[in-house]
């Protein structure tokens, strides 16, 4: 029977027009792992017995315990709908928003995203970012209402409350697709209705569900699905309206198959020439152009080796091709191809355009990776709309284990590219950053648990930022030797700008013009986009030095030394953000040998940290949204759980028989908050947090921050000098 599938999903995979690539945007819990599994159970891709128990997407072993989805696993399954035979690829997202950057990556290789969300609690944070991530991404939703069941079992609700429960939750999710989407909403269709067939509602525990054309065609309608429900006549109800079905058969008809949406699609997530002949096949979906996938993530077989999986927009890809990998210098050969099929990878002869493919023999890439078969502009660089917050030491415990340990850690960073891993070179220690202490967590507990090397973790440690507060005088900074000098100002970069560098949307990796155009569609005046020498993270170089002999071959030098004093700052050695740098004048020596690296780079470092304590630069810490789900008696105690560390309240207010309390703090209090809120909640309240950028700290809690830091990097304790306005 599996061969037959295989064999099927071969014949489809070259009929674009009967394919749809879609992922499921929900909330944790909310149902996506029981929905996928009664998906693959009705399409007959695992037993049904098993469905609920195998947990066919939580592949990892730690997920399942955790009972939360990690990695971008992905399935596929085939869907009769209207006489024709369709191939359905769904790609999994994780439910928790401390892996935000694997929900973008799934994003960008599928055309649809089904939206669940829970009838009972209604659209909560993690729906609104996970949507907005697939509306940012051009990928157009349908919504699912999951757990109906329980209105009518546990809340007893009648017709009347059900429909207008629904309403409210359809009234939110439309909410944020204008407020994203407006054009789309307004004249795609991309508002989500009832009418329109781009609502369904069911659930997906007990297997069934419905939707306007599933009432039309059976005839049933809330009446009679209250009372099967409450005559214990599930059975019948799941004969009737199977929830595969009627889900599917909304993904069929509502989500676009590739043909449709590349043409679309390709100039949002590609800024390649348009004019080329592989933008065309792009667009075409073309199986006999050159080979375009594009890496959503990268998963470890035992045997296989690196599965990395993703989106083919063009060619067909077979074994041994030898393709490009963006970002590194030669090609690796393809070793094989395959699809997933209820969650196991199934090998096939060839993969055409249109589809997502599994491929082994990648070692170079990484999840983000453009795999061509001629070199060519890659796709956007992923956009990760969270930067690593927090860090912790990992350590193995004998020797012995350490070569295992770094070749581990290297894997992990490539699977997860929000993980970043560096080594302290004065200690020897690896050090691992990440999204959250959960997310740091997990990812030591698979080292141990699954690698089977223990190992020893310091504490977490911050990550901080250092940004200028106001337009700095010009600053001199002069060479060891004298005979090298540089002129510079800084000034704080709007908010607009930062962002449109964080987005990756004016980058030095495209051409001149459009960098310019978005610059100045962000706020910076004319003269100054012209004259952009590099962009550092979020940090721009201005040269505004005319004619000066040799700075030209001098540049590499400056920008060099530049960059350095950037990545550590003035005041604790943290990464510095949002700054606007000017050189105005330098003075060179004649003689290169005068002017190499040992001269130019620490004059430009003094220059630029001069000038960086002149326009008052302060610490920046990270900061979290909190939200809190609990029992009103115990909400004093949940709220003072975020008041107590240095924490704002913002909103409380009742959400059925919960009260909600929403507020900020900063992630370094934010360490030790699950067992905190566990212990003064009597377990009773449920959490989620979410990254919420950087905040300048308070003066007075300056000078101890960066004398902390300080000491723990092993510097000179003392602020340094002219810093004296905290
Ligand atoms: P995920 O975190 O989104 O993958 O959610 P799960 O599929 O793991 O479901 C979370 C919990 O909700 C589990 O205990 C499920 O059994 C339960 N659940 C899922 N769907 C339904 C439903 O339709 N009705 C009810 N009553 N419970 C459900």
């Amino acid at each position: 029977r599996r061969k037959q599938i295989v064999q099927e999903c071969e014949r489809l995979m070259d009929k674009p027009e009967n394919i749809r690539n879609i992922a499921i945007a929900a909330h944790i819990d909310h149902g996506k792992t029981t929905l996928t599994d009664n998906l693959l159970a009705g399409a007959g891709m695992i037993s049904s017995d098993l469905a609920g128990e195998q947990l066919a997407m939580d592949t990892e072993e730690d997920e399942q315990e955790r009972g939360i989805t990690i990695d971008a696993a992905n399935v596929s399954m085939t869907h009769e709908y209207q006489d024709t035979n369709h191939l359905i690829n769904l790609i999994d997202t994780p439910g928790h928003v401390d892996f935000g950057g694997d929900v973008t990556r799934a994003m960008r290789a599928v055309d649809g995203a089904l939206v669940v969300v829970d009838a009972v609690e209604g659209t909560m944070p993690q729906t609104e970012t996970v949507v907005r991530q697939a509306l940012r991404e051009g990928v157009k939703p349908a919504l699912f209402i999951n757990k109906v069941d329980r209105l009518i079992n546990e809340l007893q609700e009648g017709p009347e409350e059900m429909q207008e429960r629904l309403q409210s939750v359809i009234g939110d999710v439309n909410e944020l697709i204008r407020g994203m989407a407006e054009d789309k909403y307004e004249n795609e269709g991309w508002k989500v209705s009832v009418q329109d067939g781009t609502v369904a509602f069911g659930s997906a525990l007990y297997n069934w569900a419905t939707s306007l054309p599933q009432m039309q065609e059976t005839g049933i309608d809330f009446g009679d699905i209250i009372d099967y429900n409450r005559n214990d006549n599930i059975d019948e109800l799941r004969e009737n309206s199977p929830l595969s079905n009627v889900v599917l058969d909304m993904v069929a008809e509502h989500f676009p198959n590739p043909e449709k949406s590349q043409p679309e699609r390709i100039p949002t997530v590609w800024r390649g020439d348009d004019s080329t002949d592989l933008a065309e096949s792009m667009r075409l979906v073309d199986d006999e152009g050159e080979v375009v996938f594009m890496v959503t993530s990268i998963s470890i077989d035992p045997h296989a080796g690196e599965i990395a999986t993703g989106r083919l927009f063009s060619g067909t890809i077979e074994r041994g091709q030898d393709l490009y990998v963006s970002g590194t210098a030669g090609q690796n050969r393809v070793q094989s191809v395959g699809l997933f099929m209820g969650g196991e990878r199934e090998e096939v002869d060839r993969i055409p355009a249109g589809n997502i493919a599994a491929v082994t023999g990648l070692h170079d890439a990484i999840a983000g990776s453009t795999v061509s078969s001629v070199e060519m502009t890659p796709f956007e660089s992923i956009e990760h709309i969270s930067e690593p917050v927090i860090t912790k030491s990992v350590e193995a415990q004998t020797m012995d284990d350490l070569p295992k340990l770094i070749q581990t850690l290297q894997q992990v960073s490539k699977e997860d590219p929000t993980i970043r891993v560096e080594i302290n070179e004065d200690t020897g220690e690896h050090l691992i950053s990440g999204q959250g202490e959960l997310h740091l967590e997990v990812i030591t507990q698979r080292i141990e648990r699954n690698q089977g090397i223990p190992v020893t973790t310091g504490e977490p440690i911050v990550v901080f930022r250092e940004a200028v507060q106001q337009a700095s005088e010009t600053v001199e900074g002069q060479s060891p030797n004298r005979h090298n000098r540089f002129y510079i100002t800084v000034e704080p970069l709007s908010e607009d700008i930062v962002e449109t560098l964080q987005l990756g949307e004016a980058s030095m990796d495209m051409p001149e013009l459009e960098r310019r155009e978005a610059l100045q569609e962000a706020g910076m005046d004319k003269d100054t986009s012209q004259e952009v020498e590099e962009i550092h993270g979020t940090n721009i170089l201005i040269d505004e030095t005319k004619g000066i002999q040799h700075l030209n071959e001098t540049m590499e030098l400056v920008v060099e030394g530049w960059e350095e004093a950037l990545d550590d700052g003035p005041l604790a050695a943290e990464p510095v953000q949002g700054t606007l740098i000017r050189l105005h004048d330098a003075r060179l020596h004649e003689d290169a040998i005068h002017r190499g690296p040992a001269q130019v780079i620490p004059a430009v470092r003094q220059a630029v940290h001069g000038a960086l304590i002149n326009g008052r630069i302060s610490m920046l810490e990270p900061i979290q949204n909190v939200r809190i789900d609990v029992p009103s008696e115990h909400m004093g105690p949940a709220s003072g759980e975020i008041q107590g560390r240095r924490g704002r309240v913002d909103d409380m207010y009742q959400e059925g028989d919960l009260m909600v309390v929403e507020g900020v703090a900063p992630v370094e209090e934010m360490i030790g908050f699950a067992s905190d809120l566990r212990s003064a909640t009597e377990g009773r309240a449920s959490w989620n947090t979410e990254n919420a950028g950087f905040q300048v700290m308070a003066d007075n809690l300056q000078p101890e921050t960066i004398r902390e830091i300080r000491e723990r990097k092993g510097m000179k304790l003392e602020l340094p000098a002219g810093v004296d306005y905290f």
